[in-house]
């Protein structure tokens, strides 16, 4: 597909690695990427705590995922929290339900979303991915602001790291039989089409 030589738009633009229209919470759950690797592929995950419930905020009125991503989710405020407590984890990018977007790791480094795992036979993805996670389960559609969001955020991505293009992925594909997220609701040929018509040339 053309490559445009302006960025798609003001607010979905990356700059230093960081994506513009993203709030900035950061993780302490990265580390570097191995030397001389190229960002080469995207992750795309869901998660949503405690599962299949969305918006969830804890006393302090922060997002449970945020908390996780942050460590510092309260481990007893729910019976579900005990089986992952002591997780560090983290994503680049976390879309809510109303499409607003939160960077948690600079795209330049190792971000902790993908755990084992293989794309194209090559092992270690957090290595070379950008992580990804929709607020979501594998139960539930997707909402419309979040697909706005992911497409637009995807163009940003192909146009800064040029050698994720067309190489899109599921954490349920890089991680089979372990992984099944995002899950059979999430709609891929849709977002590949509104992908591809924000590269087109206008
Ligand atoms: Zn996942």
């Amino acid at each position: 597909m053309p490559t445009p030589t302006l960025p798609i738009s003001d607010t979905f633009n990356i700059i230093d690695g960081r994506l513009t229209s993203a709030n900035w919470v950061p993780s302490p759950n990265f580390n570097a990427r191995p030397d001389d690797t190229e960002i080469s592929a995207i992750v795309i995950h869901n998660i949503s705590l405690p599962p299949n419930e969305f918006e969830k905020t804890d006393a302090r009125g922060i997002h449970y995922v945020e908390a996780l991503f942050t460590n510092t989710l309260d481990w007893e405020a729910h019976p579900y929290f005990k089986a992952i407590e002591g997780m560090e984890v983290s994503a680049h990018l976390f879309i809510q339900r109303d499409g607003n977007v939160t960077q948690f790791v600079n795209f330049a480094d190792r971000a902790w979303h993908a755990g084992r795992s293989s794309y194209l036979a090559q092992p270690e993805c957090n290595d070379y991915t950008i992580g990804i996670e929709l607020e979501g389960s594998d139960f539930q559609s997707f909402a419309d602001a979040q697909y706005a969001t992911l497409a637009q955020v995807i163009a940003a991505v192909y146009q800064a790291y040029p050698k994720t293009r067309r190489h899109l992925t599921g954490h349920s594909d890089i991680a089979p039989g372990r992984k099944t997220d995002p899950g059979e609701f999430f709609e891929w040929t849709r977002l590949r089409k509104m992908v591809s018509d924000l590269l087109l040339p206008s």
